[in-house]
């Protein structure tokens, strides 16, 4: 049997009934762009997320780059964003002609480190984006006050944490990215929730925004035929809308799947000092769309490579940083202080976690690393 980082199939087959369904209603009724679908699954996820509006995009990319023209972000704008993060949350920045300011995380949770937040701000900074990396919160508290002492906005980007609850000081809790202005994320197949295809939407609790949000993601069209501003065209198909929320019902069970097979592994390697399992932060849920362990920069690879001979996958999330991609070099800057980003881009792995997960599978992959680390203290 051959094991994969995700089982979109496995996961498929057990919801057959109800997607094939799903899809052959939305294919009678040929009503693919914009049909009835697309808005109660708006719907239901606005319901899941307590309430924060919800616009659906075409991918998760898009949801963000909207988000930063429905701020009204203009050239020279400077917006800070992790140097550890997948390339879409930067790339958009430097679309819009807005200046990425790229700052460290957190060497435990891998999140947005505050303190570098805080002395990256200039009277050019007009947003941060936290991103809520392999499933859990960034520092919401301590973000939304900078954001509000230094006036800016926030864009969650919750690609990987959608589920997540984060838990305020006070007690309070809320869904990630219905916390900030705007939350983007996406439903990539490979996500928390996925479609099967590309997908997308912004959340907001400000309706005023919501509708800066529709108009751009509809062409900048406040009528048919009337344009405002210059949008784009994003939008998430009817097909997908309606595989989504067949999805979402299952989203709670599918994030303890992914809980359970994170605590089996934490088990499994306590004994083995060279691996550090998952920090679970005090102030959110983690949701594991990844399961990151951070081992020792010299054995890395030769760990990739001896997993790989076994059959066993794993990935490198993400093995350069955004300030050393060619991309980035000229229109970003950097706090000087990348250290962090540095020692994870080398340290990291991802082992392989799902829904479908059996305990069987996940021992041979417990085995393959204990078995790298025999020999190795
Ligand atoms: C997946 C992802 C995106 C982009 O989503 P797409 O739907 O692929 O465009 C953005 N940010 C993060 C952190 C992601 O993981």
């Amino acid at each position: 049997m051959k094991i994969e980082m995700v089982d979109l199939k496995g996961q498929y087959r057990r919801i057959q009934a109800e997607v094939d369904q799903s899809i052959l209603s939305v294919i009678s009724e040929s009503n693919f762009i914009n049909g009835p679908q697309v808005q109660s699954f708006a719907q239901n996820l606005s319901d899941y997320l307590g309430g924060a509006q919800v616009i659906p995009c075409a991918n998760g990319t898009d949801a963000l780059q909207i988000a930063m023209m429905a701020l009204g972000l203009v050239p020279g704008d400077e917006v800070i964003v992790p140097a550890f993060t997948y390339v879409a949350t930067a790339e958009v920045i430097g679309l819009l002609h807005l200046r990425p300011v790229l700052v460290d995380v957190e060497p435990d949770t891998f999140n947005l480190s505050i303190e570098q937040v805080e002395r990256a701000i200039t009277p050019k900074t007009k947003a941060i984006v936290p991103v809520h990396l392999f499933g859990q919160c960034a520092n919401m508290d301590a973000v939304m006050d900078i954001a509000h002492r230094h006036n800016l906005f926030v864009i969650e980007d919750t690609a990987q944490a959608l589920g997540a609850n984060y838990l305020f000081y006070d007690g309070r809790k809320q869904k990630a990215g219905t916390i900030g202005h705007i939350g983007c994320t996406s439903f990539f197949p490979s996500k928390n929730l996925g479609c099967y295809g590309d997908g997308g939407a912004l959340f907001t609790n400000n309706e005023e925004l919501a509708e800066t949000i529709r108009m751009i993601a509809n062409h900048g069209q406040v009528k048919k035929y009337v344009h405002k501003v210059l949008g784009v065209n994003s939008r998430l198909d009817t097909v997908q809308a309606a595989i989504l929320s067949v999805k979402l019902k299952h989203l709670d069970e599918y994030c303890q799947a992914r809980q359970g097979v994170a605590a089996y592994y934490d088990d499994a390697f306590r004994s083995i000092s060279a691996i550090h399992t998952p920090v679970r932060s005090p102030f959110s849920t983690h949701v594991f769309h990844q399961y990151t362990l951070l081992v020792p920069s010299e054995l890395r690879d030769t760990l990739k490579d001896y997993l790989q001979k076994k059959g066993i996958p794993s990935m490198i999330y993400y093995p350069i940083p955004l300030h050393h991609q060619e991309a980035f070099r000229s229109i970003s800057r950097c706090s000087e202080d990348l250290s962090v980003t540095e020692r994870l881009c080398a340290s990291v792995i991802s082992l392989p976690i799902h829904t479908e997960m059996t305990t069987e599978v996940q021992d041979e992959i417990i085995q393959g690393v204990t078995e790298f680390f025999k020999d190795k203290i």
